[in-house]
């Protein structure tokens, strides 16, 4: 029952017993003195009529207080059915506490109503982003920002991570204090699902420049990256070598032992190549068993010297196939910026007429364009 009420329940009361008080004295009165019977008899008619009209006026009163209760009380189910169902958490924070919370913030961070009445807000976030918290907090208390809105990550209680994105409101005056009402909606789906995505297209972005087999680049991340690096080399006037390499008979090792056992020399080549090259090096998968090494910063000799060196790794590598021991060699071409093409494209023409001349010259060697032989088996004695 509302002050309101009881003070109109006690006049109505009051009035009754001034009436009954009055009824006595009024009786009493006729009794007495029969000659102001009549005047008496009038005063009791207005007076009751009176206290008739103002009881009439407090019942109405009244019942319209308990209609504005029940409307009252209504209105409050509905709002905390909204607050209880409510698929976000909602709070009411005072500086440095909780005032609310709604059901659906317990289970947020798996804490008890009680229990989150004796945490810090702060704490709720996970150590790296305490500070992010509290500054946020400071500003909204302090009207430095027009809304609050921000995302952290917080720590449930049983110490799991969770992504919480909070948007509140100006701080208002609630039961006397200055609180902020605060939206707190739990995005870790979300989040994780953007992770992921962006995991994956990350993975695509590398598959899409990758060769699969070997894990080098492939022809295409080539084109890109030879074409940058010949516009660097131009503008800092530094030399380019690109060696093209081909495995020798490579035909046959699929006809004699099997695709797979092919499969497996290209990726030991490869490994080779990686083992053998600078981190500022450009290595690709050219085509089926043509590979292609860029070398900013080099000249042709030295790149020839490198191919010479990839030439003598190769020959004697043990490719080990099902117990079977294979000997593979290469051919290599080696063309070089700026005297011998500056585009890509001429500086690949010019490695592959190495190449061939290679091949011509029965494989298992390296020559420079225009096409002599730099170095070859017999050479070096392989
Ligand atoms: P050459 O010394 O003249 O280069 O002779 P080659 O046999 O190496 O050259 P050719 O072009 O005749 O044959 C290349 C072979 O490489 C044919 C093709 O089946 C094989 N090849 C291409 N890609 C792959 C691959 O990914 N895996 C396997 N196992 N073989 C491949
Ligand atoms: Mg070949
Ligand atoms: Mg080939």
């Amino acid at each position: 029952m509302t002050d309101k009420e009881t003070a109109l329940r006690d006049e109505i009361a009051r009035l009754n017993k001034i009436i009954e008080v009055l009824m006595d004295r009024v009786e009493n009165n006729l009794s007495v003195q029969s000659s102001s019977y009549f005047g008496l008899f009038q005063s009791k008619i207005v007076l009751e009529n009176q206290v008739k009209q103002r009881t009439r006026e407090l019942d109405a009163a009244l019942r319209e207080i308990e209609k504005m209760n029940r409307v009252l009380k209504e209105s409050e189910a509905k709002f905390r059915a909204v607050l209880d169902q409510s698929p976000v958490g909602i709070v009411i924070t005072e500086q440095g506490s909780f005032s609310y919370v709604n059901p659906k913030f317990t289970e947020i961070f798996g804490y008890g109503e009680e229990e989150l009445a004796g945490i810090h807000p702060i704490d709720l976030a996970l150590r790296e982003d305490r500070s992010l918290v509290r500054q946020q907090l400071r500003n909204a208390f302090a009207e430095k920002i027009h809304e609050l809105r921000f995302t952290f990550r917080g720590v449930r209680k049983d110490g799991t991570t969770v992504y919480i994105e909070v948007a509140g409101s100006p701080p208002t005056q609630i039961s006397g204090h200055r609180s902020i009402i605060a939206v707190i909606t739990d995005i870790t789906q979300r989040v994780r699902a953007e992770q992921e995505m962006r995991a994956l297209q990350v993975l695509l972005q590398e598959q899409a420049i990758h060769d699969p087999l070997t894990g080098l680049l492939n022809r295409r991340a080539l084109e890109d990256s030879l074409g940058r690096e010949l516009i660097r080399a131009t503008r800092q006037r530094d030399p380019l070598s690109l060696i093209i390499c081909d495995l020798d008979h490579f035909k046959a090792v699929n006809d004699s032992h099997g695709h797979l056992a092919g499969d497996e020399v290209l990726k030991k080549f490869a490994e080779l190549l990686k083992e053998q090259t600078r981190g500022s090096d450009i290595c690709c998968r050219y085509g089926g068993e043509e590979f292609v090494l860029v070398c900013p910063r080099m000249t042709q000799a030295k790149a020839a010297e490198r191919a010479e060196l990839l030439r003598e790794r190769c020959a004697a590598l043990p490719f080990i196939f099902s117990g079977k021991l294979l000997l593979v060699t290469a051919s290599f071409g080696v063309a070089s910026f700026p005297q011998h093409g500056d585009t890509g494209d001429r500086l690949i023409r010019a490695a592959d007429q190495a190449l061939y001349a290679a091949k011509d010259a029965g494989r298992n060697r390296v020559h420079c364009y225009p096409g002599e032989t730099v170095w070859a088996a017999s050479q070096s004695g392989a």
